[in-house]
């Protein structure tokens, strides 16, 4: 019988990769602490209709990526294909509006999309993100982007830019995507099959057509900046000058109009340099009109953005920015079977109790396997405790990065163990 194998486009996430998994992490949540975001845990599926009704049926994650299947009471659930529109279902159901008028919230969480899986496209994928419902400030969209930045940053990662554009609010657009369909009118013929449906449903979504002959067509397209209204347009210039008074570079891109329909007036993406054809590492905007989408009574104003770990890891790996990530344990004890192995079962108990991380043989292997085990394993120390060091109390403690011995009272082991990790850091 053939072994059974993961799905397409998923990833075992083993241990020697979930320490930088962890490392970013942990990042991540200081970051957030430092910009006072709370962690929001949403479940991993969702009634369908959230996402249809919140992203919009036309866009490529509803029309073809969701998985979407009948439970056995025949309804319709969708595995999460991204966090924005179950955190403000959250939000609304919670009524977390009326504990605070700002929410500062924040996830780390699996999505799952059915895409064509490849180098940085998966079908499960994970993204940190978050979301600040309430403020209609420009000072909260620059405020999300200094989040993105600041964990950029404190990772290390040089090679990315900030790609900005506004894609205005209702109004605009629709002047906008009549003259955008105006301007295409006369080369309608040329464009992808694709874009010829946009055309009528969704135009804007032309601008970031892949295709080669869309890409032709647009270059010379009015631009949405122009098609503003004032309201949205002053948002746009308050968003840039603040980015401008705290030191943030940006590019702004007047073809980036995001996939999702919910956007409204700021819309950024963080682009990584090193990644190839899947280059965004992350992207978001302002959503004021999510919340009506899906069901509330008022409008309620939000601005997040949403970043994937997996293209942040290939990116991280890139710059070479992970650091020696110390998995392994602090101490391994070998013996030698019977009373032995007993004595160490219990002195790895007594160590674990005092915090000191401790691996004991559990296969009955010889001292030899048992100390390339040791190495294996990344402990730090070894310690072998035969029949003689259960009579005298003392044994030998091997630092087996470099091989030094010392020995010392079974009864001090603990504070011995502590004592040489200490002064190991030190250095
Ligand atoms: P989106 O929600 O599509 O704006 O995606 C935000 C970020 O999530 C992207 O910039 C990617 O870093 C990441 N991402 C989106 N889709 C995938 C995928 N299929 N596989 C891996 N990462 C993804």
């Amino acid at each position: 019988m053939k072994n059974i194998q993961k799905i397409k486009g998923t990833q075992d996430i083993l241990p020697d990769i979930s320490a930088k998994w962890q490392y970013i992490e942990k990042t991540v949540r200081t970051i957030m602490r430092r910009y006072g975001y709370n962690e929001i845990r949403t479940p991993m599926f969702e009634v369908t209709d959230l996402f249809a009704r919140g992203i919009g049926q036309l866009t490529d994650i509803v029309s073809k990526e969701m998985y979407t299947f009948l439970d056995r009471s025949k309804k319709s659930i969708t595995l999460r294909p991204e966090g924005t529109a179950p955190v403000m279902r959250a939000y609304l159901e919670n009524n977390l509006g009326e504990a605070r008028p700002v929410q500062k919230l924040y996830y780390i969480s699996p999505m799952f999309r059915q895409e064509n899986p490849q180098a940085g496209r998966l079908r499960q994928f994970h993204q940190f993100g978050v979301e600040c419902i309430g403020p209609q400030a420009p000072e909260a969209d620059v405020e999300t982007i200094m989040v993105g930045l600041d964990i950029y940053r404190e990772l290390g990662l040089k090679n990315f830019t900030v790609k900005i554009n506004s894609v205005g609010d209702a109004e605009s657009r629709i002047a906008y995507k009549a003259q955008l369909q105006e301007f295409l009118k006369p080369s309608f013929a040329q464009l992808c099959p694709t874009c010829q449906q946009r055309y009528e449903t969704n135009p804007m979504r032309i601008l970031d057509c892949k295709n080669e002959a869309c890409n032709a067509l647009i270059m010379d397209a009015p631009r949405i900046l122009d098609a503003l209204t004032s309201d949205a347009r002053a948002h746009f210039d308050k968003v840039l000058a603040l980015l401008d008074q705290n030191e943030v570079t940006y590019e702004i891109d007047h073809r980036l109009v995001r996939g999702l329909d919910y956007y409204t007036y700021t819309a950024y993406e963080f682009i990584g340099g090193s990644l190839g054809a899947q280059n965004a590492l992350g992207g978001g905007g302002r959503y004021d009109l999510l919340a009506e989408e899906i069901g509330a009574k008022k409008q309620t104003c939000a601005v997040g953005f949403a970043a994937g770990i997996e293209r942040l890891i290939m990116a991280m790996e890139s710059e070479n920015l992970f650091p020696e990530l110390q998995a392994g344990v602090d101490v391994f004890i070998a013996t030698f079977g019977g009373a032995t192995q007993d004595a160490g079962f219990k002195l790895a108990h007594d160590l674990r109790k005092q915090n000191i991380s401790t691996l004991t043989e559990l296969m009955g292997r010889s001292l030899k396997a048992q100390m390339r085990e040791a190495n294996r394993s990344g402990a730090r120390f070894a310690l072998i405790l035969g029949e003689d060091e259960l009579r005298t109390r003392r044994a030998s403690l091997k630092n087996l990065a470099n091989s030094d011995q010392k020995e010392v009272d079974l009864n001090q082991i603990a504070e011995e163990i502590k004592s040489q990790l200490q002064s190991n850091q030190a250095r």
